[in-house]
């Protein structure tokens, strides 16, 4: 009896000594979503009482002290941000999962959402928004059509993730931008000077340097602050995605 109860306090207090989601290091407050940078272009997003998986890849024990994901977000087929074989073992039963066409082509299952579609997810709007590079001896890397930037909204938050993409008339005309993921590495989409000049012209309150490890290794997001900082109301985050 006596052993019976103390097992049922171990286990109760095993329980409740989880870490709970809010608790996590290296969160960042994003307003209505709080975002948990895993690498490179992988994070968890925590947003409408949901857990969302973008662009997971790497090794699966990366994940397993998050939330199963209830949507898996998926930019484009690159093996930086597509792992077929990860998000198999990822999903659950009542997993959505989201990405460009080719992207669900390449897994067999999942919602396609082409370049402007629109899509709805536990009151959180979803926008694909188009990421190519526009300089042509880079087109090859992502041709104008095939891969997704997101745009999300909930609640007063807009939040927009680049995906692989140079600065775009789509991402230039963007509007009303709280918070901003954006890539810039070289051969693949934009150097830091690109990404500064994009960022001046549409004005998010926040912008977070992602996806910065290129070919010849990490472009300098100090110089990308700075560029950014010199202009007028865009505050430069960084956080260091490599670590
Ligand atoms: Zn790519
Ligand atoms: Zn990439």
């Amino acid at each position: 009896m006596r052993i019976t109860g103390l097992l049922v306090i171990l286990f109760a207090l095993f329980f409740s000594v989880q870490p709970s989601f809010s608790s996590e290091e290296g969160e960042v407050n994003f307003g209505d979503f709080t975002l948990l940078p895993l690498t490179h272009a992988s994070f968890v997003l925590y947003g409408a009482d949901k857990t969302i998986y973008v662009d997971p890849v790497g090794e699966a024990a990366l994940y397993a002290k998050y939330p199963r994901p209830d949507l898996i977000l998926i930019t484009h087929i690159h093996g930086d941000h597509l792992a077929p074989e990860l998000v198999s073992a990822l999903k659950g039963g009542g997993t959505r999962i989201i990405g460009a066409p080719t992207v669900v082509e390449k897994l067999g299952y999942g919602e396609a959402m082409s370049n402007g579609e629109a899509k709805e997810f536990n009151g959180i709007s979803i926008e694909a928004i188009p990421a190519y590079n526009t300089t042509p001896e880079r087109a090859n890397f992502h041709p104008k059509g095939r891969d997704n930037g997101y745009l999300l909204s909930y609640g007063g938050t807009r939040f927009y993730i680049s995906g692989d993409t140079e600065g775009t008339p789509e991402m230039l005309q963007l509007k009303d931008i709280d918070f901003a993921l954006l890539c810039m590495n070289l051969p693949y989409t934009m150097d830091v000077e690109a990404a500064a000049k994009a960022v001046l012209t549409f004005k998010p309150k926040v912008v977070m340097p992602y996806h910065y490890r290129g070919k010849g290794g990490m472009s300098d997001i100090s110089k990308f602050k700075e560029l950014v900082e010199a202009g007028e109301g865009v505050e430069a985050r960084l956080y260091d995605w490599y670590k």
